[in-house]
């Protein structure tokens, strides 16, 4: 059976079935039970999959302390991605100005200044920082759930700005790290493979800004520092990235000073589960009713 995709065909599909809630916004929508309901699904089952990893839980908040962002020189290859947070420090006065241009519908953004903050990009991002200093020999292991923030804001359903990812991060000597990045890229390809999505690994790069950007991103490809798995979602030439995998060398372990129990800088990857896409790619696979997915798929998700 050949699948036709077309991304407002599956966004208006999906907004009949009550699986997204459109709020005005591209790119940012409601979830409805059901589709949550898969989302959780698939969270435990990776969970179960790595409950003997025994990796540390961690959660932060979707925002970041923006002086994270400055020191990994975000700026420099993603500034068209990210989410500063802006808001009122004025007077009085000037509040009223503000209200008054914003109630006609006016640009109000001069009047606000940066917070601390910006959405959280990535998210590995806010745990660097807090493994300053020696790891222990077998290095650390941690596992989280973040929204993550983008600013590419599209009508096509899987690009969104506002997404789960389900993460892991492996800090320690460059072996171990490697090491652990190979086991998950096979187990992601099983996972999704197990849930009859037809999966396929790839080596890929991140988006990075402008000319240079192409250069660094060609640079990323040789050096096999990034994969992706990859399924079709809403093309079938341009397969959807699901969960990606990235191994940043010493760029973590310079900057935040980890280190291994020799003394040397930690090397660190990890890997997100993109919860969102996954979720539409099981209902474009087996199709918008989950009550009539394969029995074994179900068992998988909902044992
Ligand atoms: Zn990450």
């Amino acid at each position: 059976m050949s699948k036709t995709y077309d991304a407002q065909v599956f966004y208006d599909d999906l907004v009949r079935a009550g699986h997204i809630i459109p709020v005005g916004v591209d790119g940012a929508f409601g979830r409805g039970a059901v589709f949550e309901s898969i989302l959780e699904g698939f969270n435990a089952l990776v969970s179960r999959i790595a409950l003997a990893d025994k990796a540390e839980q961690l959660t932060f908040p979707p925002v970041i302390n923006r002086q994270i962002l400055e020191r990994v020189h975000y700026l420099d290859n993603f500034p068209h991605l990210c989410g500063a947070v802006h808001s009122f420090f004025g007077n009085e006065l000037e509040s009223r100005r503000l209200a008054d241009t914003a109630n006609k519908g006016g640009d109000w953004s001069g009047m606000l200044k940066m917070t601390q903050v910006t959405l959280s990009p990535a998210a590995c991002y806010p745990l660097y920082p807090t493994i300053t200093g020696t790891l222990p020999a077998q290095g650390r292991l941690f596992s989280m759930l973040h929204w993550v923030y983008r600013h590419e804001p599209s009508p096509e359903p899987t690009r969104m700005q506002s997404f789960r990812v389900r993460e892991m991060v492996r800090a320690g000597k460059a072996e171990q790290v490697v090491e652990w990045r190979d086991l998950w890229l096979q187990r992601g390809v099983d996972i999704l493979a197990g849930l009859g999505l037809p999966a396929k690994s790839d080596v890929a790069s991140d988006p990075f800004f402008g000319r240079g950007g192409k250069v660094l991103g060609q640079s990323q490809k040789e050096q096999r520092l990034k994969f992706e798995v990859l399924v079709p979602v809403i093309s079938a030439e341009n397969p959807t990235a699901l969960c990606s995998f990235n191994f940043h060398q010493e760029h973590f372990g310079s900057t935040f000073d980890i280190r291994t129990s020799d003394g040397n800088t930690a090397n660190t990857a990890c890997l997100g589960f993109g919860l969102e896409r996954i979720t539409m790619a099981l209902l474009k696979e087996h199709g918008l009713d989950p009550g009539k997915w394969p029995s074994i798929i179900q068992q998988q998700l909902w044992p």
